[in-house]
């Protein structure tokens, strides 16, 4: 009787987590983790805003005018809404990141749902007037439930390149070299823009920082454009209109304000209007 409780636990476990994480980080199924696009590269930052690192990288990427994806974290976009605010005036993507940066594993469903991912969303969207539409679970792990909710309402998105930015390294060169040997054509690459959490150095985004102007003349010396994560998913099964659906009451509200006003900068680097919105078709 007790294997037979401990095999159904094992099971259960095995599908709750295992099979979730075969699906998407193995297989790529139910995630967008790479672009089409041959001339691009997506820059994505995980776990901000952070007040001292955020803004530093805020400028960096203004003085190289470029557009980049951050999936924050609902509660640091509470305490730092005037970076949340920076980031969407400046014309670069927000997504979430959960509430706070606990494993999807640990949690129901409907946990990850409505007290992380929708109670973050909400955050960033009484800041900018928008409601993100990607998601990224912390350290990428989603749990069986997740692979089926969230596909409707956000986009997933996981990332192809990633160097181990979030620990201090001996050799500064080390994370760079990774990643730079890494980046291929519609690569969507990993980065942290604070050390807060757990398993991270809090000083590792200041080497992050530190290296990354080179990164960036090493993805112009290979040719490519660095863009936001929407616009390197491209070929889209997510319309503008599905889009429009998930949004809140208020988003639809303040739609046609937001297209009318912020499009030019917000999209400015897009190729057409169609793939200005998100658009990968979720693998
Ligand atoms: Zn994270």
């Amino acid at each position: 009787m007790l294997s037979f409780i401990l095999c159904t636990c094992l099971l259960f476990l095995f599908i709750y987590t295992l099979f979730p994480f075969v699906m998407t980080r193995v297989c790529g199924i139910g995630v967008a983790n790479q672009g089409k696009d041959q001339s691009k590269v997506a820059l994505t930052f995980d776990d901000g805003p952070d007040p001292y690192y955020t803004p530093r990288l805020l400028d960096l990427l203004k003085e190289h005018r470029i557009k980049a994806t951050f999936f924050v974290l609902g509660s640091r976009a509470e305490l730092y809404p005037d970076l949340i605010k920076r980031m969407h005036t400046e014309g670069h993507q927000i997504g979430i990141h959960n509430y706070l940066h606990k494993s999807n594993w640990l949690m129901s469903p409907f946990c990850v749902r409505r007290r992380h991912i929708e109670r973050s969303a909400d955050i960033v969207e009484q800041i900018t007037g928008e409601r993100p539409t990607f998601y990224r679970p912390p350290w990428g792990l989603l749990n069986l439930g997740d692979l089926f909710l969230l596909r409707k309402s956000y986009r997933v998105v996981l990332w192809s390149v990633m160097g181990r930015d979030w620990k201090l390294q001996s050799d500064t060169t080390q994370w760079k070299r990774s990643i730079t040997q890494q980046i291929q054509p519609g690569s969507i690459i990993l980065l942290h823009d604070c050390g807060k959490t757990l398993g991270a150095d809090e000083g590792a985004p200041g080497q992050m920082l530190a290296g990354l102007p080179s990164v960036l003349e090493d993805i112009r010396i290979k040719g490519f454009r660095c863009v936001r994560a929407d616009e390197i998913l491209t070929n889209t099964k997510c319309s503008f209109s599905q889009r429009s659906a998930s949004m809140s009451p208020r988003t639809k509200l303040l739609g046609g304000i937001e297209r009318g006003a912020k499009a030019s900068w917000h999209y400015e680097e897009a190729a057409n209007g169609a793939a200005a919105y998100p658009t990968d078709p979720i693998r």
